[in-house]
């Protein structure tokens, strides 16, 4: 059993462009505001000259004059070997997340007024292994024990108070300042579970704004005949300006843009003054929108559902303000989404509310209650396999399973006498392992000595609540087993999965096709095999014709399996192959 929960466990959402972070108040989620007043802290840590180091707005708004020293996004890199370096000191992802962490980790301690050691920090749900591991790492460097990951759609459908008993399916569209996700979920009675997941990782309110400067720009230069992109600072001035009219579009419909002396222009100072409409915007950001028609459908598909069957849509991300987001999203899904939770705060508030759950389960305070009885369910982002004869990927898990699950299947050895394995794990769609990519591997030694097919060799995954996979084997002869916890290989990026789930839609009719080849051989294979068993043992018993005709016909298929190989059969060889075991299969009837 857990122990007694010192302090409270607050809630994160470690976002791309921004995080959040809110803990429970009485019955409340609330979100707790930085020390700037925020209810946002923007994701970006810099670095000063003169050795400082600071998190968030101020972070931000240094950026454009700072580069070398500014990052931004970095949960894009998380789960990869990706160094930042600055004054010869390199940084992982891991740390440069945990420097965000922290600046949330005191600004709830200023808030609480109390210690605050634990929390449930928040992930996309399509995020791998290794993605997961190093959020875990993130939290545990700031100094806060990560009690639980969970995805971001399930902490918004937690602080929607979806989790109320009653059955429903629930699409969220999140949109946020650098990332697109789509989930589809489904509550059940005492259980949340993602059933599928798309979206695009390169777009987000970022791209609004750039839409934004592009015109500004282009517009300045028309009427002043001055080009100000080579301006850093200003530029960073028409950035911040560009966002602040797109936030203001979104409930007004025009904007008064206003900097002045931002530029000079034969010793006189030039203001940039322009009027832009809501109308403007959307046509300047016309396609952005419908880019996120594209992942919309496609997670309704992989969920097996069509819009008319989502019960609920549920509008995450700052973006998702924007007027024309909302007007596509209604005619994309033919309902009014939810937006009574704030779209930018609602991920942090379920986190919070998971985490007073968990807090209420270590205090053992309210059994009956179904805060502590909800089950979080997540999905597998692709397919997990271990590589079988041939280099097939032998699925294990399947893509867009629920987890916490575990899995098992029997395989056996290729090979007379075989006393090892081993054992390849690969994550993705492709049909053969060396298209997917490899997790891990390790040996199983001291198989009991058989004959090819015999063995019985046990193969289970196990992907625990937070996502992380162990893989074990057991040969079930002499009980022996070996297991591996996949940790930080797996760095698969959002943009791989997708680009992986692509590939193994583009190559499926021709690898369905090399399939069906080795397929063939194998059947063969396993076939002489048993013909040759059985005709010794009948050799005694039989009318000696038959006995060489059998032979004959044994050996001749025997040659063309042996003469081919699983990686490179043909279709003729193939087709030979079918042939000889057709005729074998007819002559050795009786035997088998
Ligand atoms: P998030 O990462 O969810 O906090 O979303 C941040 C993004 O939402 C940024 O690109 C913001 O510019 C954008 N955003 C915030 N408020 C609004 C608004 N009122 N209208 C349009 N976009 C907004």
């Amino acid at each position: 059993m857990a122990g007694r929960t010192m302090g409270k466990i607050i809630g994160i959402d470690l976002g791309t462009t921004n995080s959040a972070v809110a803990v429970m108040e009485g019955e409340h989620a609330a979100i707790i505001p930085n020390s700037e007043g925020g209810r946002t802290t923007p994701s970006v840590v810099a670095f000063s000259k003169d050795g400082q180091r600071f998190v968030g707005e101020k972070a931000r708004r240094q950026a454009a004059v700072n580069p070398d020293r500014t990052i931004a996004s970095i949960k894009r890199q998380m789960g990869t070997d990706y160094r930042k370096s600055i004054d010869g000191k390199e940084f992982s992802p891991e740390q440069i997340s945990a420097m965000i962490l922290s600046r949330l980790k005191k600004d709830a301690e200023n808030y609480l007024g109390e210690p605050v050691t634990e929390a449930v920090i928040t992930v996309p749900a399509y995020f791998n292994d290794a993605q997961r591991q190093a959020t875990k790492n993130a939290g545990r460097i700031a100094g806060l024990e990560v009690k639980r990951i969970i995805n971001e759609p399930t902490a918004a459908a937690l602080a929607y108070g979806l989790d109320n008993g009653q059955s429903q399916k629930i699409l969220v569209y999140d949109l946020g300042g650098g990332t697109f996700d789509v989930s589809v979920i489904e509550i059940g009675d005492d259980l949340i579970e993602v059933l599928s997941t798309a979206g695009d990782n390169r777009l987000g309110g970022d791209d609004f704004d750039s839409r934004l400067v592009e015109f500004i720009v282009r517009e300045f230069q028309k009427a002043h005949r001055i080009k100000i992109e080579k301006d850093a600072a200003a530029m960073q001035r028409v950035r911040e300006e560009a966002e602040k009219a797109k936030k203001e579009l979104s409930f007004a419909e025009n904007y008064n843009l206003n900097l002045p002396f931002i530029a000079v222009k034969k010793g006189e100072p030039v203001h940039m003054q322009m009027n832009i409409t809501r109308r403007m915007f959307e046509e300047l950001t016309k396609d952005l929108v419908n880019r996120t028609e594209v992942p919309v459908k496609n997670a309704l598909a992989d969920a097996g559902l069509t819009a008319s069957q989502i019960d609920r849509v549920l509008l995450v991300g700052g973006s998702t303000r924007i007027p024309a987001i909302e007007k596509k999203v209604t005619a994309l899904l033919g309902k009014t989404p939810s937006k009574s939770v704030n779209p930018d705060e609602c991920v942090a508030l379920g986190a919070a509310i998971q985490g007073g759950k968990l807090a209420a389960d270590s205090y053992a305070l309210s059994t009956d209650s179904r805060a502590s009885q909800i089950v979080l369910m997540d999905v597998t982002p692709l397919s997990l396999s271990i590589e079988t004869v041939g280099g097939i990927s032998n699925r294990i898990i399947e893509r867009n399973e629920t987890i916490p699950t575990r899995q098992s299947k029997i395989f056996t050895t290729a090979a007379n006498f075989q006393t090892s394995v081993d054992v390849k794990v690969y994550q993705g769609e492709r049909k053969f392992a060396r298209d997917n990519k490899l997790l891990g591997n390790f040996r199983l030694e001291g198989i009991k000595r058989a004959l090819a097919g015999t063995p019985q060799i046990e193969v289970t995954f196990d992907i625990d609540v937070n996502g992380i996979l162990k893989v074990s084997a057991k040969d079930l002869g002499t009980g022996r087993e070996q297991q591996i916890t996949i940790t930080s290989s797996s760095n698969l990026s959002e943009e791989e999965i997708r680009r992986a789930r692509e590939d193994a839609a583009r190559y499926e009719a021709e690898e369905n096709k090399r399939l069906e080849l080795i397929e063939i051989r194998n059947d063969a294979e396993n076939l002489v095999y048993r013909v040759e068993q059985r005709l010794e043992e009948e050799k005694a018993n039989m009318p000696r014709d038959q006995y060489k005709k059998i032979r004959a016909d044994k050996d001749f298929c025997k040659k063309l399996v042996v003469k081919s190989t699983p990686e490179k059969i043909t279709d003729i060889q193939a087709g030979e192959i079918k042939e000889a075991a057709r005729r074998l299969q007819e002559s050795a009837a009786e035997l088998l």
